[in-house]
Order: C-alpha cells, then sequence, then structure tokens
C-alpha cells in the first residue's frame, strides 16, 4: 500500500490551525483557546487520538449548533469542599481553566475538595486536568462519561460510554505520575485510527452487530466496545455512570445519546474532579519520598517504567521534530473550516 504524504507541523502552527479553525466555526476567542491549548498539548505528548485527529468532531458541534461556541462558564461553592462549575453548554476546556485555581485553593484548604462540571461537551484526554493539579502538588483524580459504547459484562449492545478515569500523583524535581485510561479495554479514537490504517485490533477489544468477538475495528464501531478485564473494568465503567451521572445531576451516557443530534462531535456530560492535598494528610513530611521509595522499588523491575513516561518521551521527540499528520487530514480541516492553509497560520 501506498504510504500517504504527511506534512510537519511545528506546536505553534498545530495552535494557530485549530485555533483559526475554531474561530471560522464559530468560536469565540477564549473557547477556541482553550480548546486549541487542549489540541496542541494532545500533540506535544504524541496523543494523536485527541489531537487534530478531533477537530472536524469539534467543527461538526460548532455548525450544528450543539456546542455554544461563546460559552462564559460559571462557578459557585455548593458545600465548603464542593464546587461546580456551569458550562454554558460549552467545550470543556474553558470552563476546566476557570476552575482549575478555585479547586486548588479549596483543596488546601480543606485538605481534599470536589470539582462538579456540567453542561459540558468533552472532547479530549483526562490527564490534562488532572497534570494541571498534580503539578501544583496536588493528588488528582478525574473521570467522566462518553456516548454508549461499551457492552456490560455479559451483555452484547453498547451501555457504558468508553468512561475514562485519571488519576496523578506530584513528584519533586520530576513531571509527575499520572495514569489516564479509558474502561474500555482500548479507546474509541484508538479503533477508528486502526480503521483509517485499515488494521486488526487485539482480540477482547469488542463485538461485531451480532455479539461475535471480531478483531475487525470497523465492525467493533458498529457493533460494542468491550470493558478491560471483563466484569472489573465492567463495574468502574458503571461507578463513572454514577458519579458523573446521578451524583452530578448530569447526563449518563445513555442519556447523553438520547438527547445528541448525532453530528460526530462530543455529547453533553459531566466531569468529576477530585484533589487531594497530601501535606494536609498523616504523613506531611514524608509522603513524597515514601512515594519516591515505592516508584524506585517497583522500576528495579526489568520492563517495568511508570504511567505518564511514554507521553513524556512523545513530549521529548516533538520538542525535538515537531508533529506530523496526514496531507488529508491537513486538507480536510481546513476544507471543513473553509479556511486556506496560509491563512490558519497567520498570527492574530
Ligand atoms: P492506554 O491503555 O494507552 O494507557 C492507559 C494508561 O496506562 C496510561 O496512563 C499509560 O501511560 C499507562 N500505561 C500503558 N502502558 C504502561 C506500562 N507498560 N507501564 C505503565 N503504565 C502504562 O490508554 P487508553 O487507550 O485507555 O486511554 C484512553 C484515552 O482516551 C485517555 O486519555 C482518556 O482520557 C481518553 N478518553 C476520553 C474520553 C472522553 O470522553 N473525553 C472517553 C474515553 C477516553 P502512557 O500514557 O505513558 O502510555
Amino acid at each position: 500500500m501506498e504510504k500517504e504524504p504527511s506534512i510537519h507541523l511545528s506546536l505553534e502552527q498545530v495552535h494557530q490551525l485549530s485555533y483559526r479553525s475554531l474561530l471560522a466555526c464559530g468560536c469565540d476567542q477564549a473557547n477556541a483557546r482553550a480548546v486549541a491549548d487542549t489540541i496542541t498539548a494532545a500533540e506535544r505528548d504524541c496523543c494523536h487520538s485527541h489531537g487534530l485527529f478531533r477537530l472536524s468532531g469539534y467543527i461538526a458541534s460548532l455548525k450544528s449548533g450543539k456546542v455554544n461556541g461563546h460559552a462564559d462558564p460559571q462557578l459557585e461553592q455548593l458545600a465548603p469542599a464542593v464546587l461546580r462549575i456551569h458550562g454554558d453548554n460549552g467545550y470543556a476546556p474553558l470552563a476546566l481553566q476557570r476552575g482549575r485555581d478555585p479547586l486548588i485553593g479549596c483543596a488546601r484548604k480543606q485538605g481534599i475538595a470536589a470539582l462538579s462540571i456540567i453542561h459540558t461537551h468533552h472532547f479530549a484526554a483526562l490527564w490534562m486536568e488532572v497534570s494541571a493539579l498534580v503539578e501544583q502538588g496536588l493528588c488528582a483524580f478525574a473521570f467522566t462519561a462518553y456516548m454508549p459504547c461499551v457492552a456490560p459484562a455479559g451483555g452484547s449492545k453498547p451501555f457504558y460510554g468508553t468512561n475514562p478515569m485519571a488519576f496523578g500523583w506530584p513528584r519533586k524535581g520530576v513531571p509527575p505520575m499520572v495514569f489516564d485510561q479509558a474502561s474500555a479495554a482500548m479507546a474509541r479514537g484508538e479503533i477508528m485510527l486502526a480503521q483509517q490504517a485499515g488494521l486488526p485490533v487485539s482480540e477482547g477489544v469488542g463485538l461485531d452487530l451480532n455479539g461475535h468477538p471480531t478483531t475487525d475495528p470497523g465492525a467493533i464501531l458498529e457493533g460494542a466496545q468491550l470493558a478491560f478485564g471483563g466484569h472489573k473494568g465492567a463495574a468502574l465503567a458503571l461507578m463513572i455512570e454514577l458519579l458523573v451521572g446521578p451524583l452530578l445531576g448530569e447526563r449518563c451516557s445513555f442519556e447523553a445519546a438520547e438527547a445528541d443530534n448525532g453530528d460526530g462531535g462530543p455529547s453533553r456530560g459531566g466531569e468529576l474532579l477530585l484533589a487531594i492535598d497530601p501535606a494536609r494528610f498523616g504523613d506531611p513530611d514524608h509522603w513524597a519520598d515514601h512515594a519516591e521509595r515505592v516508584f524506585t522499588r517497583l522500576l528495579e523491575q526489568p520492563g517495568t517504567r511508570l504511567p505518564a513516561d511514554r507521553r513524556y518521551q512523545g513530549r521529548e521527540q516533538t520538542r525535538l521534530h515537531g508533529i506530523k499528520i496526514s496531507s488529508t487530514l491537513f486538507a480536510k480541516i481546513h476544507a471543513l473550516a473553509g479556511i486556506t492553509p496560509g491563512e490558519s497560520f497567520l498570527h492574530q
């Protein structure tokens, strides 16, 4: 098969392309910048399934009017350690930016704090919001749900979202440990990328429309994904549905699907962030060194690494070599946004 030509971009060009496209399709500057920051961070860390690849979905949901490109998220305090951001039906990144400092302040004061984010459309990786908290010396968790893709244990039809969860731990002098994983065996974006590349996926990733196991990504996208680890991953997917649906007063995955207009962009939903100040728990003087001993002992085993290390290596590769995207994707983004390639790299 002939290899598709690719285009080299700097991170600044990735940002400009995203920002210009979003502005052209109905975002105001604050929302366009927040989403462009998110797309650029994903490309920087070589998480391409949440980078420019997502721009067509963002554009579709702006054009259909599902998402408010002028959203003005508002913060309120529900209890001493419980904050809430109403996202004004916009994308999650601006709501997350506005909630970050109040959540950090609240966690430092109370020892532990929660941020409920409602009426937003989340289309990105969770490690970004977790990292922003962990880089301030806090431990953090994040949970969100998406439209039904994953069959419940024993079932064969989509019910749970791919429902990701992330956890981060701060470290002295080195980047934090952060894991971020879907409760599906494989992220949906990765299955879509495999389909585009004409490659099979591993066994255990999903079922076809008739409920039979398959490695064909197209058949899985039509059928159902499976949770990782069988019933155990499915239980985590259920936990996330309850945390971001009934707990926050937002839509669960099946409710989001029923309300969605099917434009291919992110559905409306909620996100729960939890932040913990380790200095306010039982071992304020030693927790960091104690954790380092855990990491050191773990890494003594050959073949091990810490979660997020692949991203940090990817970040270094990007610094050295920039980003490569397919010329098809590059052209598609420009066509969808109705801008010429030169325009997308113009500075404001
Ligand atoms: P992966 O299975 O690729 O990785 C999961 C985690 O495990 C990562 O933190 C990864 O770190 C770590 N890891 C992988 N291999 C090892 C190893 N050998 N040793 C130690 N740690 C390891 O992730 P998923 O495909 O499940 O990720 C899905 C992504 O999609 C997430 O970013 C999630 O937030 C996002 N998502 C977003 C949704 C939304 O609605 N917004 C819905 C569903 C998913 P590393 O990164 O360093 O490899």
